[in-house]
């Protein structure tokens, strides 16, 4: 059976960080929408990916009145022991201090937990979420009215119009394809390395380490009080062939310069190119894309989940305005204000990504480039403390 007529206000692909923010903004005003998420609520709740949220991510959730969704994360405050940058082995710390210092801290929150948390208040607040739907195809993005096609598990066919679509399935989702190719541009930057990802049942203590070494970029971020995940620059060549469980541990104490304890199982590893993506315009006709569908950015900033943040709560600013004083500007000015948006967290990634990855492993851009990204990386870090003179 095909249903027709209007559904919804916003129909919204997706059910990630940006599809389930926008879709709780929206319900917390009255605006309605449906979420179609083409795998299972089990699925979405344990897919292990990000695990920071910056001090703006927190902040845009609380304004929202769902804080609460960043429960199970530990803020950067509730750690005792400082996050130390290891360079060459030699313990440094990051500067700290300053008039503009966030009154708000970032958060340690796996995305899965963000993740179960806005499907738990959307679903408690009577949100119209609908997991399993397959075959997602966008119609009429350029009409008045376009309308979202889908089965559901059982391979039932329904339609959901709508004034406008949200294409919030991320990099491989199909809502960017409705914008014709002659209208898209995407720009792209290789750094021309990689980091072999790999998940640990093993706590990280402190919360969060990095390390910049003559071998390559290391770190182990917590993921939770008994995992975390580890990261190694390697070449884009590797596979997860050529490292074994055991090559890991070994090239994560070599890089930190010092033994890392406790060790656990290794559950998933994967080589990740770092790049930097962006697809312009974010909009078309009423189609608006959001998050990853819309934009990649080097995971060395974790900037993915607030970026994805940042354009869930314009669009919703957007679709409000339009709903409740009928007037389209924030909609016109969508695409213009999250790529300036993004443009300004490219930048800053490109530079931090650039600088902690160039000062390490000289193989990769040369000795020049280490050196003056080892000038950049001193301008965060606080003075080295001298050596105690010897008893
Ligand atoms: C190794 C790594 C580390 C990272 N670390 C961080 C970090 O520390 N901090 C940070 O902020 N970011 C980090 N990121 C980035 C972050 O994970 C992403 O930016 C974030 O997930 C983007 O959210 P999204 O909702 O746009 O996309 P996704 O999370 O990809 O969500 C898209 C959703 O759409 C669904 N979908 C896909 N196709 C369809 C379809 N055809 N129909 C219906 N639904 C569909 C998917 O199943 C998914 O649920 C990291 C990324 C990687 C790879």
């Amino acid at each position: 059976m095909t249903d027709t007529g209007k559904d919804t206000t916003v129909a919204i692909v997706g059910g990630g960080v940006a599809g389930l923010a926008l879709a709780n903004f929206l319900l917390r005003k009255g605006i309605g929408c449906i979420v179609l998420e083409k795998h299972s609520r089990a699925y979405v709740e344990q897919r292990q990916r990000a695990g920071a949220l910056d001090a703006g991510g927190v902040r845009l959730l609380n304004e929202w009145g769902v804080g609460e969704v960043v429960e199970g994360g530990y803020s950067h405050g509730d750690s005792d022991a400082p996050m130390p940058l290891l360079m060459d082995g030699a313990k440094r710390q990051w500067r700290t201090g300053g008039d503009d210092e966030d009154d708000i801290d970032g958060t340690f929150c796996p995305q899965q937990v963000l993740v179960r948390n806005l499907i738990r208040i959307f679903l408690r607040d009577g949100g119209d979420l609908r997991f399993g739907a397959r075959n997602v195809t966008l119609h009429d993005v350029d009409s008045g009215q376009p309308v979202v096609r889908y089965q559901d598990a059982d391979g039932t066919a329904h339609a959901v119009a709508c004034d406008f679509v949200a294409g919030a399935d991320g990099y491989h989702g199909v809502s960017r394809t409705a914008v014709p190719e002659d209208v898209l541009t995407c720009s792209t930057h290789e750094f021309g390395y990689a980091w072999l990802s790999a998940m640990t049942e093993a706590p990280a203590d402190p919360l969060a380490v990095l390390a910049v070494h003559s071998r390559g970029f290391a770190a182990q971020i917590t993921r939770g009080p008994n995992a975390s995940r580890l990261y190694l620059q390697c070449p884009l060549t590797d596979t997860v062939d050529v490292w074994s469980d055991e090559r890991i541990w070994d090239e994560l104490e070599a890089r930190f310069g010092e033994p890392v304890e406790p060790k656990g199982p290794i559950t998933s590893k994967q080589v990740v190119p770092l790049r930097g993506v962006v697809f312009s315009p974010m909009s078309h006709g009423r189609l608006y894309l959001l998050g990853d569908a819309a934009h990649l950015i080097s995971p060395m900033s974790a900037q993915g989940m607030s970026l994805a943040l940042h354009d869930a709560d314009a669009l919703a600013r957007a679709v409000i305005r339009q709903a409740e004083e009928n007037d389209p500007a924030l909609l016109d000015s969508y695409s213009d204000t999250c790529l300036n948006h993004t443009w300004e967290r490219q930048a800053s990634a490109v530079w931090m990504t650039q600088t902690m990855h160039d000062s390490g492993d000289a193989r990769y851009e040369g000795e020049f480039r280490k050196q003056i990204a080892r000038k950049n990386l001193e301008t965060m870090l606080e003075p080295p403390t001298a050596p105690h003179p010897a008893a």
